[in-house]
């Protein structure tokens, strides 16, 4: 699926009055022009690309231009700037726009060159920075308390980064197949074993068996290395993911006008890494799908085969926005450890990890326990 069919690479220009300062109103999350102040936003990515078209008619793999393989490393290239015929050289390593030094153009690059660096479409900045602050200041006013004293002595809420980070969407068109054994409770009554009481059950055990197609829409993962390693940052990981879900159906086709202000990740894996964790996530929706026909099995199902195949599947790349505040929190023995606070910059949900006082936190667990066993003598007292 070509996503950059007639996307332009270079100078933008405001389709009224052809100014070229062009910037995101983060207020919006429409371009604005920087001179007569008229705002418009990008094409929607849905009807660009035809993602509407219905789940059950996926055949084979598609994939956007944006999430196709990534061939090159190279993350250097040079542009001719339109307005003035200067070469400029933009490093899309950490950006994928540059201003010409001569005319002060802001050029950019919108086709998908084949290192990951531009994906099909992208999901503006919504949330403006400042309400951004206001979330993350609330989000660490509450955890106060137990936060360590040279984290809140040093907490700048202002210092936070606004990060396109890149995930891929997903829709999948399946058919799932499981059976297993359920059972059902007829009665439960109590007999006396000697001197005890014990509970049994009868109960009726059926094979159970279901099967049916699963759509999957806009199925939502990352595809930077860094963040799916769970080892390295399992935390930066579990942040993220519950900051989800993303409204992707309101992507944008990718337009390197949005970026201006912010740092953006480059995607560094491709579909068939993460074909695997899409089956996964898959099968996880079938199964939970399944369970709403199975309520008169109360004692519940076991299923001993399950089989999702996949008949076809739609994979865009995409950049998501969010508002990060991060510290690296200085450890006695020298080693460092990058505490996060993420607000989705689409909705504000917001989530992230303090540094704690561990001293304050032991001494408050101590308190409890003592309550605790005070109140558990006076219990026994009493009783
Ligand atoms: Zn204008
Ligand atoms: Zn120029």
């Amino acid at each position: 699926m070509q996503t950059d069919a007639d996307a332009i690479d270079g100078l933008t220009k405001c389709p009224r009055c052809g100014a070229t300062e062009i910037s995101l109103n983060q207020a919006t999350g429409n371009l604005r022009c920087g001179f007569c102040r008229h705002e418009w936003q990008a094409v929607n990515a849905v009807e660009a690309f035809g993602l509407d078209t219905p789940i059950e008619q996926l055949r084979g793999l598609v994939l956007g231009s944006g999430a196709t393989t990534i061939e090159s490393t190279e993350t250097v290239r040079t542009f001719k700037c339109s307005a003035c015929g200067a070469e400029v050289v933009v490093d899309t390593e950490h950006s994928t726009q540059a201003r010409c030094h001569w005319c002060r153009n802001t050029l950019s690059m919108n086709q998908q060159i084949p290192n990951g660096a531009v994906p099909d479409m992208l999901l503006p900045f919504r949330v403006p920075k400042d309400a951004a602050v206001a979330k993350i200041r609330e989000f660490v006013g509450k955890r106060q308390f137990f936060a360590h004293p040279r984290f809140k002595k040093e907490f700048a809420p202002e210092n936070v980064m606004g990060v396109y980070l890149p995930y891929m969407v997903i829709d999948v068109n399946a058919h799932a197949a499981m059976s297993g054994v359920g059972e059902h409770e007829l009665r439960r009554y109590t007999v006396k074993v000697g001197d005890n009481h014990e509970t049994r059950y009868d109960v009726e055990i059926y094979q159970v068996s279901r099967e049916f197609d699963v759509h999957v829409n806009d199925l939502t993962v990352e595809s930077s290395s860094g963040r799916l390693d769970q080892r390295v940052s399992a935390n930066t990981n579990n942040i993220i993911n519950s900051i989800m879900p993303f409204d992707t159906a309101n992507a944008v086709r990718y337009d390197a006008n949005y970026l201006s202000g912010f740092t953006m990740e480059r995607r560094d894996t491709n579909v068939e890494h993460l074909m695997p964790l899409a089956q996964v996530q898959a099968g996880d929706i079938a199964r939970y799908q399944a369970n709403s026909t199975l309520a008169y099995y109360d004692r519940g199902v076991r299923w001993d085969n399950e089989r999702l195949d996949v008949v076809g599947q739609r994979w865009v790349s995409a950049y998501l926005p969010v508002w990060l505040y991060s510290y690296y929190q200085r450890k006695s023995d020298g080693s460092s450890f990058l505490h996060y606070v993420a607000v989705n910059a689409r909705t504000g949900e917001t989530m992230g990890s303090v540094p704690i006082n561990k001293g304050k936190l032991l001494a408050v667990s101590a308190v409890v326990q003592v309550i605790g066993m005070v109140l558990g003598t006076i219990i026994l007292v009493v009783g």
